[in-house]
């Protein structure tokens, strides 16, 4: 699947055998894939964040591709949600177990049929950006909330100036307040603003 952009999503491929590693990248960059191909986590750790699916051999050099997973896990930024598929030379092993028990979306058996990784990188490049429009709605809806109560602090601190300048009960604060906004057709915070900066109901 494509977007109206002919967007497909980045995958970060980690491989330590070089024949594996080009032939990988070569794969996934034919289907359609941004791809970046590196040899281990060290070298794959400063780009994480520019991909959506991780695809990791589990026997590297240096940190393997479960204790990889398993760091990704932990982290607080957005990485921890990057799907992860690994790579495993052994069928059905502990390290199958192993990898998903640390938080592993999906596992790849090499040597591997081309429409079955495909179709798995496929997967869950798909399911990585749909999560991210999720994501950013909710950040809008919080957002949005965030103003909302911006905007309650707003009228309540003017509610708080009214009270004390007119000597009135917080009904009749919000009264005036809302009497302003409908004679002068402006919205209630805009008048509830004017109060906070001049100290007064505007004229
Ligand atoms: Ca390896």
């Amino acid at each position: 699947m494509t977007n109206d952009t002919g967007y497909r999503g980045r995958v970060l491929l980690v491989e330590d055998e070089p024949d594996v590693r080009s032939y990988v990248a070569r794969l996934l960059r034919e289907n359609g894939w941004r791809t970046t191909a590196v040899e281990d986590v060290e070298s794959a750790e400063p780009v994480l964040a520019d991909h959506d699916v991780l695809l990791c051999d589990i026997m590297l050099p240096g940190q393997d591709g479960i204790s990889f997973t398993r760091d990704l896990r932990a982290r607080t930024d957005s990485v921890r949600w990057m799907p992860v598929i690994l790579l495993t030379a052994r069928a059905a092993s502990d390290d199958i177990v192993a990898g998903l028990g640390a938080g592993a979306d999906d596992y790849i058996t090499k040597p591997f049929e081309e429409p079955e990784l495909v179709a798995r990188v496929a997967t869950h490049t798909e399911l990585a950006l749909m999560r991210q429009i999720v994501i950013d709605e909710a950040q809008g809806k919080a957002e949005h909330l965030e103003r909302a109560l911006a905007s309650n602090r707003t009228i309540g601190t003017a509610i708080g100036i009214l009270m004390s300048q007119q000597r009135v009960t917080s009904d009749a604060a919000f009264a005036l307040l809302r009497e302003h906004s409908q004679n002068s057709n402006r919205r209630l915070r805009e008048i509830a603003e004017d109060v906070v900066l001049t100290g007064a109901l505007p004229e």
